[in-house]
């Protein structure tokens, strides 16, 4: 877990506050009961970010945002200013942003963050209910905390990893292997601004502009800020969801205290073609604006800071390697594994949150549709037990601690 992901808070420490919806067509693939409830949930967040913001989401932060906002894209759909839950400000080496998390609103007496620890498996408590074992880092010495409820919320990866050991264990499901984890392909071309754009930018600005194409399941972002030397620049983006054929499988040894995993992925046949189309296009959409489009003739640069460090005059194409965009999702679906408030199908209380639920990610960012259906879960596990929906199958194959602890080999 290096980085952002090892601290309190998660990756909404490091994140860039980015807000969009999941489209239409991506959401018709989630299960009906959560599709049709997402509308209102995204309302309801939005209103909550916009309320902790203090403005509009997409507020307009630079005259270059309202100059270019309107500008149709490739298939007629204007580019508008992103949606984010961040502010933006001047810093002395650029724009610096603070983002929305949620760790800084847990401000409760009933609430604990127990720093320090590793989650490693959940298991059954004596008795009734479930309990949660984790390692102090340091020491090592673990801890048994017993709950009727439990959300897993360790990022996709690490949620796939308790989620399967704690089914081997409660549910008696071993399951070393699980497909479907989905990447977004981000690639762009960087270039030097028309004179036309210039007209209505000022140093320091972040112009930040998106225009979304459903049916292409790709938002194609336009950023007009400095580069390092203070050069104003443009960054033409696309961010789009893997291909459903081409996405991952996370493989578990299965063994051991904590189990390791692997995930082996692969830029596929069908999204470097995508990928080349897209490419194309962005190109032909900076020609017809007046700015110099990408030779691309050559392999794309591995990433925007590999081909900031060789762009000057000349544009650079550059395509992120799959697995690095940090938007990892979709391994244990709403709908499969999970029924559709999120809880385990076949452990009662165990539930899933964050983007390893989503049954489709498409190209938004994740946050938004990740907070929407934390409120979502957040109502279903506060409801009184009398409202809930009675949870099928019953636990037949559930081990207590006890049991395993004696060897029992149930499975
Ligand atoms: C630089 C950057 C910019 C981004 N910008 C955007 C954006 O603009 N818009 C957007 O929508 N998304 C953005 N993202 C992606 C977004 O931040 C992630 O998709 C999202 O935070 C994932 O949430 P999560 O809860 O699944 O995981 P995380 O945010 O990674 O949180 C996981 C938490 O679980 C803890 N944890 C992990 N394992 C264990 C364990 N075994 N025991 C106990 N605790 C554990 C971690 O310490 C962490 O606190 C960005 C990401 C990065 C890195």
């Amino acid at each position: 877990m290096p980085g952002a992901q090892a601290r309190i808070g998660g990756r909404s420490k490091a994140w860039y506050g980015v807000t969009l919806r999941l489209s239409e067509q991506v959401r018709a693939d989630w299960p009906a009961p959560i599709a049709a409830r997402l509308p209102r949930l995204y309302e309801r967040t939005e209103r909550r970010l916009a309320d902790w913001k203090g403005a509009a989401l997409d507020e307009p932060t630079c005259p270059a945002d309202v100059a270019l906002a309107g500008l149709p894209s490739l298939t007629g759909q204007p580019f508008r200013i992103v949606p984010t839950a961040a502010f933006w400000h001047a810093g002395p080496s650029g724009p610096v942003w603070r983002a929305f998390s949620p760790i800084d609103e847990i401000d409760h007496p009933e609430v604990t963050i127990i720093e320090g620890r590793r989650v490693v498996e959940v298991e059954a408590a004596r008795g009734d209910g479930l309990e949660v074992v984790s390692l102090d880092e340091v020491t090592g010495e673990p801890l048994r905390t017993t709950a009727h409820t439990v959300v897993l919320a360790a990022g996709t990866l690490e949620t796939t990893r308790i989620f399967a050991q704690s089914m081997d264990r409660l549910g008696g499901v071993r399951a070393p292997a699980w497909p479907g984890l989905a990447s977004k392909i981000k690639q762009g071309v960087l270039t030097r601004p028309a004179p036309w754009m210039l007209e209505r930018y000022r140093s320091g600005d972040l112009a930040y502009l998106v225009a979304e194409h459903p049916q292409d399941n790709a938002n194609l972002f336009l950023e007009l800020r400095d580069d390092a030397t203070g050069r104003p620049y443009v960054d033409l983006w696309w961010f789009a969801e893997q291909s459903a054929t081409e996405r991952a499988t996370v493989t578990f040894t299965a063994e051991g205290a904590i189990w390791a995993g692997t995930v082996a992925c692969e830029f596929g046949a069908v999204d470097r073609q995508l990928a080349a189309e897209r490419a194309q296009l962005a190109n032909r959409l900076l020609a017809e604006w007046g700015c110099q489009p990408a030779d691309l003739g050559r392999d794309p640069h591995p990433g925007k800071a590999s081909a900031q460090a060789v762009f000057d005059r000349e544009a650079v194409h550059y395509r992120n390697p799959i697995g690095l965009s940090d938007h990892e999702s979709g391994t244990i679906p709403l709908g499969e594994h999970l029924d559709d408030t999120g809880m385990s199908r076949t452990v009662e209380g165990l539930y899933v949150a964050g983007p390893a639920a989503f049954p489709r990610a498409g190209a938004a960012n994740p946050s938004l549709t990740i907070l929407a259906l934390a409120r979502l879960l957040a109502e279903t596990i506060s409801a009184p037990a009398s409202r809930r929906a009675p949870h099928t199958p019953a636990l037949s194959s559930f081990r207590s601690a006890d049991e395993r602890h004696q060897g029992s080999t149930h499975r």
